[in-house]
């Protein structure tokens, strides 16, 4: 009775088209649910997703739960889980997705999943790394420790990126960096991230992750455009 008051006063509505919730539907509605266009990715080893890394990064597994469509369903919610502090809604992926993952036989191996770091000063602007609470979610449900610790930004001043002689995409290698001891040699990590649009920072980060010796590298995101 408590909650229909407050569902009264202040409807929960769903993240993607803006109807009010049952009280049995958590941040999309059921219809939002159905149309949400999936992937299925993750039972077919040649998806797209590991073809957009062929060639560029050796990886285990590859995969992404939506396609992104422009005006979709699927921007929108991540549009709100980016910048509108819906940190709801990447928990509510994540826990949908180590559903479909929990039976993936290279997912069992993963030791550990680690979030591609976001940008300090965007950290400070946002509140919140908004591929936390995905990765956490997957961590939870797939009982594989989260780990935000190994892969690193690092910070640069505007000063020092002008001043670097550096090529664009060798300052993209240089950005991040891996921080690690002995316990991490030969693991297998789950790289995870909002959208895969060119791949260029999931590389960057995959590459300073196979940095530790033995090292293996899986990515798992939310959705990818085509
Ligand atoms: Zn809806």
């Amino acid at each position: 009775m408590f909650i229909s008051l407050i569902n009264l006063f202040f409807p929960r509505v769903c993240s993607g088209c803006n109807s009010i919730l049952l009280t049995d539907e958590k941040v999309i509605c059921t219809s939002c649910r159905h149309e949400i266009p999936l992937t299925n990715f993750h039972n077919n080893p040649n998806n797209e997703a590991v073809s957009k890394f062929y060639g560029r990064i050796p990886l285990e597994f590859a995969a992404a739960l939506f396609h992104f469509q422009k005006k979709g369903i699927v921007q929108e919610i991540i549009h709100k889980l980016k910048y509108k502090g819906h940190e709801e809604i990447g928990e509510m992926i994540g826990l949908w997705y180590a559903e479909e993952l929990q039976n993936i036989p290279e997912i069992k191996t993963v030791d550990f999943i680690i979030p591609v770091p976001l940008h300090p000063r965007k950290l400070r602007e946002r509140g919140y790394n908004q591929v936390t609470a995905f990765g956490k979610a997957l961590s939870e449900s797939l009982a594989i420790p989260y780990n935000e610790s190994v892969l690193v930004r690092k910070v640069y001043s505007k000063t020092q990126t002008k001043k670097s002689l550096l090529k664009r995409s060798e300052l993209n290698t240089a950005i991040f960096d891996v921080i690690y001891d002995e316990a991490l040699i030969g693991k297998h990590f789950l790289l995870v991230d909002d959208v895969i649009t060119t791949g260029s920072t999931l590389e960057v980060c995959s590459r300073a992750l196979l940095k530790i010796p033995d090292a293996k590298v899986s990515i798992v995101c939310m959705a990818m455009s085509q």
